[in-house]
């Protein structure tokens, strides 16, 4: 069988790998046998190994360095480029993370590879499923260069246990001065929350300009809460200052695809709709019946926020 490379990100949080990341493994089953590779500090592998094997990873790759993990992507688009030299792999499947999406296009430049990104699905001929013009469109394409990398889309891909051996094999390789070109001098650890990531989140409640100011977010947070959910915010409430710009959901910040989108006090401009319009159920909570979310949403209602909103999360909490 084929052998797929697909690139391992680890859990931030500590322990284990990214939702994305099982994803991935999924989603290169397709192609052929996944071997997971893994280019990080020294110990990354075996905190990953269990979950890799579960998902169906034949074997794993380990390139484990400081030097790796202390200069940026470049290092990892350098582990993979020898790989798929030595291996000859059929694709190469990658996380689509910012950091995945740069390692992508780095690979693809090294390589003389085609690369398709935020693909939804990759089908066992190798065409991918992508959307365009902010979701109005679907595009089915296929890299015809090189050896085939793509991105995976985080949530578009359910990720299923597929038990294999996830054998170790150790990668050496010799880092160019290229890859040395900027060195990580910090990290900054983000603050720990208790609510699940937003691009990886089953459920996402976010809040719009309606919500009008950051201490009213809290309406929003309730909700969330009460049904284990991620909180995301428009970019008229991030630009008020009401939620953190990392919290952005849209063209200009995060890319959710839950299973559940709960827009509150959201107009539902295109900008925001090409980061959530691929949500399997979307409810909208706005004021005004004639707000263009109403158009997307499966449920809506129209009603203040500040009564629908804690209303409803009365509801939930109290099941
Ligand atoms: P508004 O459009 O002002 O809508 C607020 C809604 O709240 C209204 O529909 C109103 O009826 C409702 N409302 C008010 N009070 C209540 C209440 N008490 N109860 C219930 N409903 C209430 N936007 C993004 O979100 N993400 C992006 O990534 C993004 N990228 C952009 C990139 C570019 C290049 C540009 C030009 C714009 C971008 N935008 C983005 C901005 C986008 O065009 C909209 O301006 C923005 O999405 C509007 O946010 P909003 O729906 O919260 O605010």
């Amino acid at each position: 069988m084929a052998e797929v490379l697909v690139l391992v990100e680890g859990n931030p949080a500590g322990g284990g790998v990214r939702k994305i990341t099982l994803e991935a493994l999924t989603a290169a089953r397709a192609l052929g046998e996944p071997s997971a590779v893994v280019a990080g500090a020294p110990g990354s592998a075996a905190e990953a190994r269990e979950q890799l094997a579960e998902y169906g990873a034949a074997k794993v790759y380990v390139a484990e360095s400081d030097d790796i993990e202390n200069f940026l992507v470049a290092p990892k688009a350098e582990v993979l480029a020898q790989l798929v030299a030595d291996r000859s792999p059929a694709a190469v499947v990658i996380p689509s993370s910012p950091e995945g999406k740069e390692v992508a296009a780095r690979l693809a430049v090294k390589t003389g590879s085609g690369f398709l990104t935020d693909v939804t699905e990759i089908a066992p001929d190798g065409t991918a499923t992508q959307t365009a013009f902010a979701g109005a469109t679907i595009v089915h394409s296929r890299v015809t260069a090189g050896t085939p990398i793509y991105t995976v889309r985080g949530n578009s891909v359910t990720p299923t246990p597929a038990p294999a051996a996830a054998a170790e094999e150790t990668v050496t390789v010799q880092l160019s001065d290229a890859a040395k070109a900027a060195r990580v001098v910090d990290r900054v650890v983000e603050q720990k929350s208790s609510r699940p990531e937003l691009t990886e989140a089953a459920i996402v409640v976010s809040g719009g300009r309606g919500v009008a100011s950051a201490e009213n977010f809290s309406v929003i947070e309730g909700l969330a809460d009460s049904l284990g959910a991620a909180v995301g915010a428009s970019r008229a409430a991030v630009d008020s200052g009401f939620y953190p710009h990392t919290f952005q959901v849209g063209q200009t910040g995060k890319t959710v695809s839950p299973q559940l989108y709960i827009a509150v006090g959201i107009s539902g401009a295109i900008q925001h709709r090409a980061g959530m319009q691929t949500s399997k159920t979307i409810v909208a909570v706005n004021k005004d019946p004639e707000a263009p979310i109403f158009e997307l949403a499966d449920f809506g209602i129209v009603g203040d926020l500040n009564t629908v909103v804690p209303a409803a999360t009365e509801l939930i909490t109290a099941r």
